[in-house]
């Protein structure tokens, strides 16, 4: 039996709620209850601002040497790696993401802890040459008391890419988890209590995002927030926090291109559509979820890649072989469905999938769709449908390909697959993504934690991991002397 940790983490204590409020998270695996969760309300953010500001303001955490406070953070990238089948355990059971997923994902967690635990000590400020008579240079100092909203599709390590840079930079953390799967944050709470973080200086509050957002956005005692979740809301946290003038950092949706031209490795590339279509049940804001490719190789290609598709193991996300488990809840797989059912509607052909694949009774399962004959302009090749459905749209000019890869909204990410390395540069180039990658689906993410992560347009604000994340949990202060007697 895992130890689930169930209640607020507030000051360094666990708590229930102030209004004795609870919430149940329901298992996609199997439509039944899994915790029963405290539910966080405006109260629980007032007392957890309290914390968070004292811990701030009086508390040794801002104040002590970078490399003390990258101590205590490879402390709990220790206490993560001893738990890494627990956390691995509780984020499949609560979300359904497959167990090798969820495995990785708390790896590379704790490897981001141990990153930040040695970036705070390396991230300098500068000197900035006036003449003789004049010393001026800058000062990085922490940002202040900072609320992180998280979203479902990545719990725990959506968490760490978010708490270890805030805490590496100085700051003090009051963290939202999503409904859906509030419990691996609480895990995270309790392992950095473990490790020695100072009482006030983490604090985790489960609770309903649309009650909780405006009074966090609107918080006195808040100085900054660092949300990723869906574009709307984030848009809403921007509105609601502009009077305040908090700092605020969005990591967003996408609707990334995977661009296929005829002279690529064309085996290579229909495997690798899968994963970069389905991997998560496409529950993933980097989704390659509008598939491009060269109109010579296209039935071709489209035939290969159902034929990988076909392939992929959709089932119980607790077996370690399986590929795809469940979507997140039964409300998510209604709406990829309504989304595929637009599609048909539109006049797009299904080549597979489009509903419950077939023998899964019980569960959010859905088939991994593939969807052809529609062009760039179809509703489900502009929205984010966060399911495991993409859309193949057909093209012939590099041109004309860059220019329908831009054509949306969104600019988080994006492939191109090519043997052509001046035509692949060309088009990394020409995207208007915060992230591109050549003959791969993998971002520096996916690897370490040292490359800068976010989107362009209405995929986000800011960037995550790499030294640049420090840069969103730090003021700059300017320091001019004049040394003239
Ligand atoms: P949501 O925006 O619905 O929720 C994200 C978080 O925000 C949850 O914790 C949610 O709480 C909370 N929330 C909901 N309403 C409000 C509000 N009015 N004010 C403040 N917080 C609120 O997104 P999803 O959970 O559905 O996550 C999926 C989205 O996240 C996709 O669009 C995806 O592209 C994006 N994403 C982006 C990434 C990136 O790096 N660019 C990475 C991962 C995901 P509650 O659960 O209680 O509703």
């Amino acid at each position: 039996m895992i130890d689930l940790e169930t209640r607020l983490l507030i000051d360094g204590k666990f708590t229930p709620s102030a209004s004795g409020k609870t919430f149940a998270t329901v298992s996609p695996i199997t439509g039944i209850k899994y915790a029963e969760v405290a539910s966080a309300g405006t109260e629980d953010v007032d007392r957890a601002a309290v914390a968070a500001r004292r811990a701030f303001d009086h508390g040794p955490w801002p104040k002590m040497a970078p490399f003390e406070r990258g101590r205590v953070l490879r402390t709990i990238a220790d206490g993560i790696l001893r738990q890494v089948d627990v956390i691995a355990e509780v984020d499949t059971r609560n979300g359904g993401k497959t167990i090798s997923n969820s495995r990785n994902e708390v790896e590379a967690a704790a490897r981001v802890c141990e990153y930040y635990a040695g970036a705070m000590d390396k991230f300098f400020g500068e000197t900035i040459p006036m003449g003789e008579a004049i010393l001026d240079f800058t000062l990085r100092e922490p940002v202040g008391v900072v609320a992180q909203i998280t979203p479902w599709n990545f719990p725990f390590l959506a968490a760490a890419w978010k708490v270890a840079p805030a805490l590496a930079a100085g700051c003090t953390v009051i963290l939202k988890p999503a409904s859906y799967t509030p419990l691996t944050a609480l895990l995270l709470g309790r392992i950095a209590c473990e490790a020695g973080l100072p009482a006030g200086v983490l604090n985790v509050l489960p609770g309903p995002g649309g009650a909780l957002g405006e009074h966090i956005a609107r918080h006195p005692f808040i100085d900054k927030i660092a949300f990723t979740g869906e574009t709307r809301t984030g848009a809403s946290l921007l509105r609601a926090s502009a009077d305040s003038m908090k700092r605020v950092s969005l990591e967003l949706g996408g609707k990334s291109p995977n661009i296929v031209f005829a002279d690529a490795d064309i085996a290579k590339a229909a495997a690798a559509a899968v994963t970069g279509a389905f991997g998560n049940a496409g529950q993933s804001c980097s989704a390659r979820t509008r598939l491009f490719v060269q109109r010579s190789i296209h039935d071709d290609f489209v035939e290969q890649f159902a034929a990988c598709t076909a392939r992929y193991k959709v089932g119980d996300p607790l077996q370690p072989a399986t590929e795809m488990g469940p979507l997140v809840s039964q409300a998510q797989w209604d709406s990829v469905k309504s989304h595929v059912d637009i599609g048909v509607a539109e006049g797009g052909r299904l080549v597979c999938g489009g509903g419950r694949p077939a023998g899964l009774n019980t569960g959010s399962y859905f088939a991994p769709t593939i969807i052809t004959g529609l062009g760039n302009t179809a509703r489900i090749a502009r929205e984010e449908i966060f399911g495991p459905v993409i859309t193949v749209i057909p093209f012939d000019t590099e041109a004309e390909v860059i220019a329908m890869a831009n054509d949306s909204e969104y600019g988080l990410n994006g492939s191109v697959w090519t043997r052509d390395i001046n035509k692949a540069l060309r088009v990394a180039k020409g995207l208007r993504t915060g992230m591109v990658s050549i003959n791969s689906h993998g971002s520096a993410s996916r690897y370490g934690t040292y490359a800068p992560f976010g989107g362009y347009k209405k995929s986000g604000l800011g960037r995550e991991l790499g030294m640049h994340a420090l840069q969103l949990y730090t003021e700059v202060k300017n320091v001019f002397i004049d040394l003239a007697d």
